[in-house]
């Protein structure tokens, strides 16, 4: 065989394999450079992002409550989860660092990091305060997030929160609240006369303005206040929450719905030193997990205050009560009254006020054809299907 006619017959395949070996080192070459860029980017991004945040968050809840107490202990979840550790939050209960009406004190002054509670406990420093929590009558959950996050209620309350020091954030919602726990029966409006009661934020007003007298105490003193008789009522959550108070072990009725708070929301602050000194993509983790956690707890309360009720009811006898429409009305009679002496008093509250109620009204226009429509109609045809023979 000759040699020559060998070579003829392969030398296409020699420079085919020289041409493959060259495009392979020069691959391996660009790849390696372009590796080497990456590991480079890589080290910078590290470099800048290994530094590691621990922040304390204080809170108004008592430690491990469940509802409202999971707000902060989900949002510290989230965060050290996606930060990967490069951002812990540590939660604390009321007390364990600061009573829980100084959390926002702790947060405003840098002692803590960020705070979790409701924005209406600080009316007394900030009166624009109560429409970032509830108003009597005003907008439930779905109504509250859709005003804060596309109708311009955060930027507001941003500004109302910046001479503190403190970046709000909405920190979960409990739904439409019960009008509260009762050792007096309420027939008419005469039966508010007198009646001591927890109501705290611009309801507590409303009731005073009603005639009754207006409580403010936190969370973990409230049974022990209702079972010695320091006051005659008071109102706390809902069904799931209130269970796990006992509040059923020292009140008889039980009573709805939550004229004082439809869809309250509550807050997670930050102070604004901390926040800032985060580097970007753990600002907007921050950020992230808050809308998260504020999601996360009205779909839990939406999932359990049901059995919770069932329980009250049936397993401990607690009488269900509504309150009657003469003594609704005469609550929204103060309401009007009391709203419109915080608005006169306080210009930002006359400005948030002012963007709530635009977005109130076409909400609740909105809702007559949609969500109100919807449940109306559900409850018909469902009623009448009960009934048919
Ligand atoms: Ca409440």
């Amino acid at each position: 065989m000759p040699t020559g006619s060998l070579e003829q017959r392969y030398s296409p395949l020699i420079i085919l394999l020289l041409v493959a070996a060259l495009v392979a080192v020069t691959g391996l070459w660009a790849t390696d450079r372009a590796g080497s860029v990456d590991a480079a980017s890589e080290q910078a991004v590290e470099a800048g992002s290994q530094q590691q945040f621990h922040w304390k968050m204080v809170t108004t809840w008592p430690k491990n409550f469940p509802g409202l107490g999971a707000g902060p202990e989900n949002f510290a979840r989230y965060v050290n989860e996606m930060s990967n550790g490069r951002l812990t939050v540590r939660v604390y209960g009321a007390g364990e660092i600061v009573p829980a009406f100084e959390v926002f004190d702790a947060v405003s002054q840098g002692v803590v990091d960020a705070g979790h509670g409701a924005a209406y406990y600080w009316k007394g420093k900030i009166p624009a305060s109560v429409f970032f929590t509830a108003v009597p009558f005003g907008m439930n959950a779905q109504e509250l997030n859709g005003w804060l996050h596309y109708g311009g209620g955060l930027e507001l309350w941003r500004e109302a929160y910046a001479p503190a020091n403190i970046i709000p954030f909405a920190g979960g919602n409990s739904g439409v609240q019960m009008a509260g726990w009762f050792n007096k029966e309420i027939n008419t409006v005469d039966d508010l006369k007198g009646l001591k009661m927890r109501i705290p934020g611009l309801a507590g007003e409303v009731f005073a303005a009603a005639g009754g007298t207006a409580v403010r105490i936190p969370g973990g003193e409230l049974y022990t206040s209702l079972q010695t008789g320091v006051i005659d009522a008071l109102e706390w959550v809902g069904p799931y929450n209130d269970l796990a108070f006992g509040f059923h072990e020292v009140a008889k009725y039980y009573y709805y719905p939550g004229w004082h708070e439809p869809g309250s929301m509550l807050e997670l602050i930050v102070n604004e030193q901390s926040f800032t000194a985060l580097p970007d993509d753990l600002q907007a983790i921050v950020t992230y997990a808050a809308r998260a956690a504020n999601q996360d707890m009205l779909d839990e309360f939406t999932a359990r205050n049901n059995a919770a009720l069932q329980e009250l009811v049936e397993k401990h006898g607690v009488e269900l009560r509504r309150l009657p429409d003469e003594v609704l009305l005469a609550l929204w009679r103060a309401n009007e009254v009391v709203m419109q002496e915080l608005i006169d008093k306080d210009p930002m509250a006359a400005k948030v006020y002012a963007s709530f109620k635009s977005f109130y009204d076409g909400a609740r226009a909105y809702h007559h054809i949609s969500e109100q429509a919807y449940i109306n109609a559900r409850d018909v045809v469902l009623d009448s299907e009960l009934e048919a023979p």
